[in-house]
């Protein structure tokens, strides 16, 4: 007997789904088919995207709806648009083979008017976006008083992108008398107070442990300096040349820039966020689902519902903000019984997070370090042997030039011929990464290692749990400023600090030390952003006092040694073509013919916008096609050209 059907699935599901090549039960269907085909019981699901649960309470839910009627009496709640078509195809799927079944999407960025006429043909299972189905609501096109299922998908996301408010009016729109089933990766208390409200005594069903992630997700961690983050992922990047990845940024500005750069430097990749139209996100989407995008680098608002199997490396280039989001991020690899890596690039501050991602995911993460020059140059050499292994020869266009090519290497002996082909390209990435340094952070030099700033003791984050020597106090990417405002303009650190974001619009941690004398100040900041900071403060007033900055090289505390570069041969700021944007301007080190370079380090070095109101505008997407496949042909554009 199928074990579907032993589960109680009806034959005509269990053909259609036979048909998707199910055949075992996933844990979750396991659990949940039979209690919710034969109870009239809320449930709440514990579970990652991934562990099947979308054929868990579908199948369930397709049997207990009567497509003879034409009222609607199932309704599921998802986060996203693409999750929300994604269940809607797979719930198409499982009624393949059954009569009558009308199973519609809502969801925003489209037509309503298409969507109201789908639902008043009569949709017996409608699957929505909490937004859009407000929106149907209030336009009476969508009646709700018949249900008798509803299903919260991705209940924390949902939480987690606001969707609160509209969950009470929706679910204020069903007939007390239902059953609902609740889905969450994660239970913070918001989910958990949404449950006792909802539901009466649901049962519980939890996949792996409480909160745990996906047990074939391998959890890596690597340690750099903020202005190597960038090089450090073109590492790993290159260090996994099957990848097929997607990193995570958090925000909008920083997944732009990471994409662009990468793009630049002859990657196969691209951003998906939420400045981008839908037509250009779906066009990415496309592009991913298809492979022939390897890397996608995205926001996690835009990234959530995707549900593209096969991802094998999850790459957190900064962490989110709500921790908790790592474990949607991760759960992006290692779907349908695969095995994934989900990869966390930190500064040396952040490392303490990692205890905290751990009690999350309730598994241990591995220490990894970013490879050298050479391992990269033995993963892709060994990558292009296989490649070449497996190249699909085009027999017919070929073999008009053979003889020629015949007689033009008929010197070499095979052994040479190989060496020859492989170094053709090897050496460009031998080339490439002749001088490149040791990213990990304990290998890098650390300057002034004996204080750690006052101002991240305040916040009271991670820096306790590091070892006090590793960290850096200031190092070379650090200015120190003068501003005439202190301790007699009413200003502690924490109000220096805010006044210093406030003004220029800078994230905190682009800000290091801070030192309160009584009329005057000094700060630390990231020597990316110096010219971004001065320009800020052109014109600014503090409590009517005009408030001026100056990069300084002298002490702002007793014992205090600058380190950094200023008056050594640094440009003189506001002038001589340094002032304006020149902050996020790219550089590159090593430069021109094929040296080491990092693409242009500048937002690595902590640069990062807070708000994105003057966030540029996505660029136009190339009409060319995309460059398909991967490593090196696709990246000869980072190597410069041969001689
Ligand atoms: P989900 O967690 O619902 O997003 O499912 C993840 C992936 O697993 C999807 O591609 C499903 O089609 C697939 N899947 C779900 N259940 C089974 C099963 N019992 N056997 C094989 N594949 C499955």
């Amino acid at each position: 007997m199928n074990k579907f059907e032993a589960l109680g699935i009806e034959p005509n599901i269990v053909k259609a789904i036979t048909e998707l090549g199910f055949e075992t039960p996933t844990p979750i269907q396991e659990q949940a088919i039979p209690v919710l085909l034969k109870e009239e019981k809320d449930l709440v699901g514990l579970a990652q995207t991934g562990t099947g649960k979308t054929a868990a309470f579908g199948l369930p839910l397709i049997q207990t709806v009567d497509f003879n009627s034409r009222n609607t009496q199932a309704l599921i709640l998802c986060p996203t648009r693409e999750l929300c078509l994604q269940i809607t195809k797979d719930l198409q799927s499982y009624t393949k083979y059954t009569q009558g079944a009308n199973i519609v999407a809502i969801y925003g960025g489209a037509s309503i008017v298409n969507q109201l006429r789908d639902v008043k043909r009569g949709a017996q299972i409608v699957v929505g976006t909490p937004g859009r189905m407000v929106d149907m609501i209030n336009r009476k096109g969508v009646t709700l008083k018949t249900v008798i299922r509803v299903v919260l998908d991705e209940a924390d996301e949902m939480l987690n992108m606001g969707f609160k408010e509209d969950l009470d009016m929706i679910l204020s729109e069903t007939p007390d008398q239902k059953c609902t089933w609740l889905f969450s990766a994660t239970m913070p208390r918001e989910v958990e107070t949404i449950a006792r409200k909802y539901m009466s005594e649901p049962f519980q069903i939890t996949v792996g442990k409480r909160n745990e992630g996906n047990v074939n997700i391998e959890h890596v961690y690597y340690v750099v300096q903020s202005r190597d983050r960038y090089a450090s992922l073109k590492r790993i990047v290159d260090f996994y040349p099957d990848i097929f990845g997607i990193v995570f940024c958090r925000t909008k500005a920083e997944t732009q820039e990471v994409a662009e750069k990468l793009i630049r430097d002859g990657y196969n990749a691209d951003s998906l966020h939420g400045d981008l139209s839908q037509a250009q996100r779906d066009q990415v989407m496309k592009r991913y689902r298809s492979r022939t995008l390897q890397v996608l680098v995205a926001t996690d608002v835009a990234a959530r519902g995707i549900d593209v199997d096969d991802v094998t490396h999850v790459i957190n280039y900064n962490l989110p903000d709500e921790i908790e989001n790592y474990t949607h991020r991760s759960g992006r690899t290692a779907r349908a019984g695969k095995t994934g890596i989900s990869i966390v690039i930190l500064n040396i501050r952040e490392v303490g997070k990692i205890r905290m991602l751990e009690k999350i995911i309730g598994k241990k993460f591995t220490k990894a370090k970013v490879p050298g020059g050479s391992e990269v140059c033995e993963k892709q050499l060994f990558a292009l042997i296989s490649k070449i292994h497996d190249v699909e020869v085009n027999e017919a266009a070929i073999e008009k030039y053979l003889p020629q090519i015949y007689s033009q290497l008929k010197d070499l002996t095979k052994e040479e011929l190989i060496k020859r082909f492989v170094s053709d390209e090897f050496n460009r990435f031998l080339e490439y990464y002749k001088n490149a340094p040791d990213l990990n952070v304990e290998n890098r030099s650390l300057e002034r290692p004996e204080r750690t700033s006052d101002r991240f003791n305040q916040r009271g984050d991670t820096r306790a749990d590091e070892p006090r020597s590793r960290v850096p106090d200031r190092d070379a990417n650090m200015t120190r400023f003068f501003i005439n405002v202190g301790e007699m303009d009413g200003l502690d650190k924490g109000g220096l600090l805010r006044f210093i974001c406030d003004t220029s619009n800078l994230e905190g941690s682009n800000i290091g030390r801070i030192d309160i004398k009584s009329s005057f100040s000094f700060f630390d900041a990231a020597k990316e952003v110096e010219d971004f900071l001065m320009n800020a403060f052109k014109d600014q007033t503090f409590k009517g006092r005009s408030v001026r900055i100056d990069p300084s090289n002298g002490s702002g505390g007793a014992g205090y040694r600058d380190n950094n570069s200023f008056g050594k041969g640094k440009r003189p700021y506001g002038g001589g073509g340094s002032g304006g944007d020149s902050s996020w301007k790219k550089k590159s080190y090593g430069g021109g013919g094929g040296g080491y370079s990092d693409g242009g380090s500048s937002s690595g070095g902590g640069y990062r916008k807070r708000s994105y109101g003057n966030e540029e505008k996505p660029r136009e997407r190339s009409s060319e096609p995309p460059v398909d496949g991967n490593t090196f042909s696709d990246r000869k554009s980072k190597f410069g050209k041969r001689s």
